[in-house]
Order: structure tokens, then C-alpha cells, then sequence
């Protein structure tokens, strides 16, 4: 395995592309937009700027890594030597499925196709291409060169060898592969977002401010952020769309997303991305904003 894809250069795309070359591999960071890919080349060189000041990289080293990203627009021309495609693109089924179909047609046979997917199944991806047993989830947490946990989902037709050789590579990345079933949300986002999705609930009922639930679970629980605060850190919108897809895998309602939540993605603020969520995120701060006017 040397030659890796990754689609979508946002968020996640650019963390993972950023790891997979700091640690040697050829990347390919492929996106629709040109913009994406600038402000991701921009991004991954201030993070590597900033891991060089901790003196845990060289600048040698961190030369290296951005010697070894090659950037596309055209996914044909990113992927067409990639031993393994790291899909990290809008959390979109529509998005995923039309992605994965393309893959499978101009990719070489022997290509293991990944997606960074927070929630969509993994078997229902590797459904629409002819190699599901080369169809797996590779879900990194963000920030990606920081944490350490990769949550590897097999889907119902993902192969041992496929998932034995991801978790490898994983491993060479520094992380912690953890290897899990493809059902709604795995683990991470089963657990995670229902507690998101509590606090929310909580502030919508009024039984107590942002801050002051941001501040119990951090003080009581010991979380290094409070689930407001996270919730704005992973993108309201990506929040809302994971509770949904709890919710109808399920059929349960204690995964119905809170109104609240919907209220503020359809309002456009979704967390740090937009500069606004639970906190302003604008000019760098984190001051707290009354929810109130969304209920
Ligand atoms: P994002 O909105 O920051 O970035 C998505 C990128 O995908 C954009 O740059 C967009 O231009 C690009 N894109 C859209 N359609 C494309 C296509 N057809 N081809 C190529 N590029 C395309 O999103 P994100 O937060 O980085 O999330 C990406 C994936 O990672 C999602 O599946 C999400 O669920 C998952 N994820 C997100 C987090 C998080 O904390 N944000 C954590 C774990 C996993």
C-alpha cells in the first residue's frame, strides 16, 4: 500500500490526506472545488508549521509531506494508480452512492475503497459497486492528525483480509484501529450523538443554559469539551443528519433530533463552520450565544 486517494479535501479530507503523507504515503487530495483544495493546502502547511514549533516534526520532514500531496479536481486523474481511496466527501447518501459507483468503474480491480462516513452503511455503499468485499469504513476522528482512534466498519461483505489490511495501515498511521459491525451510527456516533442530542434537548426546555451544561459535563464527567461545544466542533448540520439516520435505522424515537437543532441548521448556523451554533465562533471567539431565538 503506497498510493492513496482521498476525496474531499474539507474538514476531515484534509486531516486525512495531511496524515496518510506525513507518514510517507503518496496522496492524492482530490475535490470538486478548487477553493476546497486551496484552503486545505493552506490548512495542512499551517498544521505542519505548527507541529514543527512543537519540535515534533522537522522541516525536513514537514517538506516531505507536502512533496508527497498532489491535488485534483478530476477524480478519474486522482485515483487511477491508488492502492486504497479514502472517500471523505459531504455526508450526503446521494453524494456517497454516485461517488463509490464512479470509484468502481475507473479504479484499478485490486483498489480497497474506504469511506470516512460518520453514520451512512457501509454495506449499502459497497452494495452499488461489483466489489463489496473491497468496501469498508475507515472513520478517523477530527482533528485527524491529532487523535488516535480509527473506528473500522466491515460491512456485511468486507472481507477479513481487506479489514486485516486496513487495520495495518492504520496502524502504520500512529492511530488505534478499532474494528466494529456496520450498524446505525457503529460505535462513535451511537453513543456520542444521543448525548448531543440530550444537551440540546436540555437547552430547549430551559432546564439550563449552554454554558452551564457545557460546564457540568466537562467539571462532572471530565469531558475535555462540553457536548455544545462539541456539537458545534463536528458541524450542526453533520450532527442533524447522523441523529437522522439513527432514527430511521432504528425506528426508535429517543433519536428523534431535537427541534432545536433542526431549527438552527435550516437558520444556516451550524457551529464553528458557519461562525455560529451553540457559540459565535467568528473573529476567533467563543462567546456564548442565547439559543432562545431559534426555539
Ligand atoms: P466538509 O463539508 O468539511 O467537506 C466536504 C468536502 O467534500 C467539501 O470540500 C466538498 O467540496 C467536497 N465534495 C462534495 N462532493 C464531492 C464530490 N462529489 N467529489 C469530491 N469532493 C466532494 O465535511 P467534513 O466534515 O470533512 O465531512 C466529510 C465526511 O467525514 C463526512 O462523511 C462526515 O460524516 C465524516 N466525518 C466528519 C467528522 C467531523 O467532525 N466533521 C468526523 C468524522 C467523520
Amino acid at each position: 500500500m503506497k498510493n492513496v486517494a482521498v476525496i474531499g479535501a474539507g474538514t476531515m479530507g484534509n486531516g486525512i490526506a495531511h496524515t496518510f503523507a506525513q507518514f510517507g504515503f503518496q496522496v492524492s487530495l482530490i475535490d470538486i472545488s478548487q477553493d476546497s483544495l486551496d484552503k486545505a493546502r493552506k490548512t495542512i502547511t499551517k498544521n505542519l508549521d505548527r507541529l514543527v514549533a512543537k519540535e515534533r516534526l522537522t522541516e525536513l520532514q514537514k517538506e516531505q509531506t507536502l512533496a508527497n500531496l498532489k491535488t485534483f479536481t478530476k477524480l478519474e486523474e486522482g485515483v487511477k494508480s491508488a492502492d486504497l481511496v479514502v472517500e471523505a466527501a459531504t455526508e450526503n447518501i446521494d453524494i456517497k452512492l454516485s461517488i463509490f459507483k464512479t470509484l468502481d468503474k475507473v479504479c484499478p480491480p485490486a483498489t480497497i475503497l474506504a469511506s470516512n462516513t460518520s453514520s451512512i452503511s457501509i454495506t449499502k455503499i459497497g452494495s452499488v459497486t461489483n466489489r463489496p468485499d473491497k468496501v469498508i469504513g475507515m472513520h478517523f476522528m477530527n482533528p485527524v492528525p491529532i487523535m488516535k482512534l480509527v473506528e473500522i466498519i466491515r460491512g456485511y461483505a468486507t472481507s477479513d483480509e481487506v479489514t486485516n489490511l486496513i487495520m495495518e495501515t492504520s496502524k502504520k498511521l500512529g492511530k488505534t484501529p478499532t474494528e466494529v459491525n456496520d450498524y446505525p451510527g457503529f460505535i462513535a456516533n451511537r453513543i456520542l450523538m444521543p448525548m448531543i442530542n440530550e444537551a440540546i434537548y436540555s437547552l430547549y426546555e430551559g432546564v439550563a443554559g449552554a454554558e452551564e451544561i457545557d460546564t457540568v459535563m466537562k467539571l462532572g464527567m471530565a469531558h475535555p469539551m462540553g457536548p455544545l461545544q462539541l456539537a458545534d466542533f463536528i458541524g450542526l448540520d453533520v450532527c442533524l443528519s447522523i441523529l437522522q439516520v439513527l432514527n430511521d435505522g432504528f425506528g426508535n424515537p429517543k433519536y428523534a433530533p431535537c427541534p432545536l437543532l433542526v431549527n438552527m441548521v435550516t437558520a444556516g448556523k451550524l457551529g464553528d463552520k458557519s461562525g455560529e451554533g451553540f457559540y459565535n465562533h467568528t473573529h476567533g471567539t467563543k462567546e456564548l450565544i442565547v439559543a432562545d431565538n431559534f426555539k
